[in-house]
């Protein structure tokens, strides 16, 4: 659940509290043998970037923030940079503010802490490009204008490779089948030391299983707020990898680590709740759906088109979204249908009121998690705005749908290019609006820039330029 204090921008000199808590905090973790504290945001392009401070100068960035260059914004996932109007140039400065309610010791990287960080500009102001402040915003009108709150998840699936040096072929490091036993035993001693971690850190796991493609891993967590589960998912990507390196293995989370067949996943599951109540659950709509929660599913079906620009963001993102490999690649809902792109999940028995949500399958973990959310969340609320109606469901494979039965339901392929995704998103001024006209300029020059980095490029050469990005 939303917790208002996720709320609150940061200030210069720190909200009442925040110095004397983070000198209280750095004081702890140098007890426990911390040297330094790593502050993590994702950029546009869907790339991790931090800046780390040694753990003594915490109350100073509590109080102040760290320095750190805009340009970021437009960066591109081979660390080029494009330009928009307003991001780009070498010009201008903004300052890294930690959530000291987030930061958490790095069971995986001894001697280290993490923390997710706002960016706001010198002049104290929010900065319209930092993806975090977006989705506290998104999530704070939606409680004041709505009182809707949610609860959001994000899977992740990674490929295990062996070796240290992240950059050449992959060759997988198990050899067993799809959730097969072998695998649990071939990576036990590492999967043991990563749930490990997880736990110390505070990470509620569901679930970790091996799974389709080679060498690919799933964890799925609890749900939490979609701040929190942005963060949450940075937050377990960095522990994986970490645990892994420690093991002599490097991880890629890419959304095609090789350019045929399954690819790495994001998942997105998310739910909407009024007054404590699950607006997925105990209704008199389809499988028990509130007329809102039908609503929200069908903004979040009609704008996926467009919404692929920001949760399949890299040119490898297209060689996963292919027909009949669970990445839900058609507009199309159903429940537990794993090829339909808006899966109702409604729980077991007994557990909905808690356990239902939706899914939403064409995300993959290119995407900044804090975008993704913000984007699929704005999708859905203008759905319950204007009252969108769910059309109606589909069982089995949409791919198997013959082309006038598909035309008459309203079942779209989505984009099959990231061109094509960057096209809809530039028609579609409801999502651009939502993310503001900076982010919105952003994601436009970001992928273009990426779509002409991988020009002239055959599959193959696009999975193997994005295999060691994410
Ligand atoms: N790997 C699939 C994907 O790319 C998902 C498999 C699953 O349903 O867990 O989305
Ligand atoms: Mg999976």
């Amino acid at each position: 659940m939303t917790r208002l204090a996720d709320l609150t921008d940061p200030v210069p000199g720190g909200h009442p509290g925040d110095v004397d808590r983070a000198t209280a905090l750095s004081g702890e973790l140098a007890g426990q043998g911390v040297h330094g504290v790593v502050l993590s945001y994702v950029d546009t392009a869907g790339v991790g970037r931090v800046k780390t401070i040694p753990t003594a100068k915490l109350a100073a960035a509590a109080a102040w923030g760290v320095g750190m260059s805009p340009v970021f914004d437009t960066f591109l996932a081979n660390d080029s940079i494009v330009t928009t109007d307003v991001l780009g140039s070498p010009d201008g400065d903004l300052r890294l503010f930690p959530d000291l309610g987030r930061l958490v010791v790095l069971a995986g990287q001894p001697g280290w802490a993490w923390a997710p960080v706002d960016r706001v500009t010198q002049e104290g102001e929010r900065h319209p490009g930092c993806t975090r402040t977006l989705l506290r915003r998104i999530v704070a009108d939606a409680e004041q204008r709505h009182g809707i709150t949610f609860k959001a998840a994000v899977e992740i699936e990674w490929a295990v490779g062996q070796g240290t040096r992240a950059d050449g072929e992959f060759v997988p490091a198990v050899s067993g089948p799809a959730y097969g036993a072998s695998r649990q035993i071939e990576l036990g001693d590492c999967m043991a030391d990563l749930l490990a971690a997880l736990a110390a850190q505070g990470v509620d796991v569901d679930q970790l299983h091996p799974e389709y493609a080679a060498g690919q891993f799933e964890v799925s967590v609890g749900a939490l707020d979609p701040v929190a589960a942005a963060d949450r998912s940075v937050l377990v990507r960095q522990t994986i990898r970490a645990v892994a390196q420690r093991h002599g293995f490097v991880v890629s989370f890419a959304p095609a680590v090789l350019a045929e067949g399954v690819g790495n996943g994001g998942h997105l599951h998310l739910s909407a709740w009024r007054d404590g109540t699950n607006l997925h659950s105990g209704g008199d709509r389809r499988y028990g759906m509130t007329a809102e929660a039908e609503s929200f599913a069908a903004g979040v079906l009609a704008r996926l088109p467009a919404l692929t620009a920001v949760t399949a963001p890299s040119p490898a993102s297209y060689l996963r979204l292919r027909p009949s490999q669970w990445a839900g690649v058609f507009t199309a809902w159903g429940r537990e249908t794993r090829e339909a792109a808006v899966r109702i999940v409604t729980g077991t028995l007994g557990l909905r009121d808690q356990a239902a949500n939706l899914e939403v399958k064409p995300v993959d973990l290119a995407a900044n998690p804090y975008l993704a959310l913000a984007g699929v969340i704005a999708a859905g609320l203008d759905g319950v705005t204007s009252g969108t109606a769910l059309p109606e469901e589909i069982i089995g494979d949409p791919a198997r749908l013959p082309a006038e039965e598909a035309g008459r339901r309203g079942v779209r392929r989505l984009p099959t290019s990231l061109a094509e995704a960057v096209a809809e998103f530039r028609a579609d001024t409801t999502l651009r609006g939502a993310l503001g006209p900076v982010l919105a300029d952003a994601v436009i020059a970001v992928r273009e820039g990426e779509i002409a980095a991988v020009a002239g490029l055959d599959d193959e050469r696009v999975a193997a330029a994005y295999r060691w990005k994410y």
